[in-house]
């Protein structure tokens, strides 16, 4: 299991017209299911029974409980008997965490031979779960509703992808965004209403002179340096210019050095994310390029040039995609390659993308960079490997936060000999000309979080769970029915807001 200190409660919704024996079978019932949720070897986080809720009093206990506990990252409900479900208005009214109503049965199929009328008073799932669905709808509660049988890997999939979400959000309600220098002078996209994203993103964003930075590289010791430096032998090839002894090999020493410094800094703020600016410099010896790369594969969410919303997003990604495999990254789109229907967009920054995205040993390179004060700079070069992606981000929109996300397919690019910078290169679904065009059309960032395992169905969790607006644009995409859904949702964001 993926998220130890985490935990998903699971309560089981039932009454008690039909006797004591009946909630004790209920109840026995549900223990079991549990169990085999939990033996699946499938789910990231535990699951732990509750309990059965039989009344107004027990559901608004267990909520309350819910709410006050620091592990439990969010509830799965199952309607084993009817359970009238005006007893669930005061409970989920008051609770605040992610939910999942699982429809499901603990019978896969019916005993046609032995079924009675005994047999339909306790197992009610079918039409229970519809009276709990209706006071939820009714409530305007935002849940997931998975439907399947408890025990099959296909259900345990959707909830296993759930529990992800449910973490990443858990980790996003208390996340410090550390930002060295501002928001790049005149962008709008990444810009955006700090306060308002602290309501309901959880980010804070904190500025951090870099002054307060330079303290830390000056007290990397040698020793310090030569050992990171060992580490970096093993993981990675290094040109020539700048492997040990070689004329270069000093700004490798200068990026080590800025890694142990910018860890040891936001391990004392306990930020989980930051930003850098080329802009705010004094001080360092270069762009903190190569320890952004670093850190962003320890899970730190980074952006660049102050663009402390995708640094957030690209942290909650890494969180959701824990354990799996395929990597992520902040990218930029970069420059484009027209080819009919095989155009791409190839993807990269001036220096700063996770080596986690590729297959291959990334390679050490020194390289003046011209921008800002950035200087001569350390960085690890390398093309992303192949496969099926998402990149996302979140922009303000003045009255609410909308996420915009795009399934990508990642392809091969060709050598770039003159351009030493790491890159990946994809089709943006359903093709180039719709999948930019969206983008663009829904006013998408030029930097993304992308992840080769994080799916689109995480992320309309994540934006059922925040409660903002989500944009997907996939293999379905037709940007007709996509300009559509955009005035849909001008109308539905201004009335929602004018009733909160
Ligand atoms: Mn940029």
């Amino acid at each position: 299991m993926e998220y130890k200190d985490l935990e998903i409660w699971f309560v089981t919704g039932a009454q008690l017209l039909y006797g004591g024996d009946a909630v004790i079978k209920v109840d026995a019932h549900s223990t079991e299911m549990v169990r085999g949720l939990n033996d699946s070897g499938i789910l990231p986080i535990r699951v732990v029974y509750k309990g059965t809720a039989n009344s107004s009093a027990e559901i608004s206990a267990v909520m309350r409980d819910a709410n006050g506990d620091a592990k439990c990252a969010g509830m799965i409900t199952w309607m084993h008997t009817f359970s009238p479900a005006k007893m669930w208005i005061q409970g989920l009214m008051n609770y605040g965490k992610p939910l999942l109503h699982l429809h499901t049965q603990y019978n896969r199929e019916i005993p046609w031979d032995e079924i009675d009328m005994d047999f339909m008073n306790l197992n009610q799932s079918a039409h229970g779960d519809r009276e709990f669905g209706h006071i939820t709808s009714r409530l305007r509660k935002p849940r997931k509703v998975v439907v399947g049988y408890w025990n099959d890997r296909e259900t345990q999939g959707k909830i296993a992808s759930w529990m992800r979400v449910c973490a990443g959000w858990a980790d996003s309600r208390n996340m410090l965004v550390v930002r060295f220098g501002d928001n790049m002078n005149n962008v709008a996209v990444t810009d955006g209403d700090k306060v308002e994203a602290e309501i309901r993103l959880g980010y804070h964003v904190d500025n951090a002179p870099i002054a307060t930075l330079v303290p830390y590289v000056e007290a990397v010791t040698e020793a310090e340096i030569d050992a990171l430096v060992d580490e970096y032998e093993l993981l990675y090839d290094f040109a020539d210019d700048c492997a040990k002894g070689a004329e270069k090999h000093c700004f490798v020493r200068d990026a080590a050095a800025q890694e142990i410094a910018l860890r040891r800094f936001l391990r004392d703020k306990g930020a989980k994310a930051f930003t850098t600016s080329f802009n705010e410099l004094e001080g360092m010896k270069q762009l903190m390029g190569f320890a952004s790369q670093r850190l962003m594969a320890e899970g730190y969410g980074f952006g660049a040039e102050g663009d402390w919303k995708t640094a957030a997003l690209v942290r909650t990604m890494w969180v959701m995609g824990r354990g799996l495999p395929g990597g992520q990254s902040f990218l930029e789109d970069y420059t484009l390659n027209f080819d009919g229907k095989n155009s791409t967009i190839l993807q990269s920054h001036m220096l700063e993308i996770n080596p986690d995205i590729t297959g291959a040993k990334p390679r050490v390179e020194v390289h003046f960079l011209g921008i800002g004060d950035a200087r001569t700079c350390a960085r690890l070069v390398f093309q992303a490997h192949e496969g099926k992606g998402v990149a996302a981000t979140i922009v303000d929109m003045g009255n609410r936060f909308r996420m915009i996300a795009n399934e990508v397919e990642v392809v091969a690019p060709k050598p770039l000999p003159k351009l030493p910078v790491a890159c990946a290169l994809w089709k943006p679904l359903p093709d180039f000309a719709a999948g930019a065009g969206a983008w663009i059309l829904a006013g998408g960032t030029h930097h993304s979080s992308f992840s080769f395992s994080v799916t689109m169905e995480m992320l309309e969790d994540y934006a059922e769970i925040a409660g903002i607006e989500l944009l997907a644009i996939d293999g379905n995409t037709t940007l007709g029915n996509f300009k559509f859904e955009m005035k849909v949702n001008e109308v539905y964001y201004m009335l929602n807001k004018a009733l909160q």
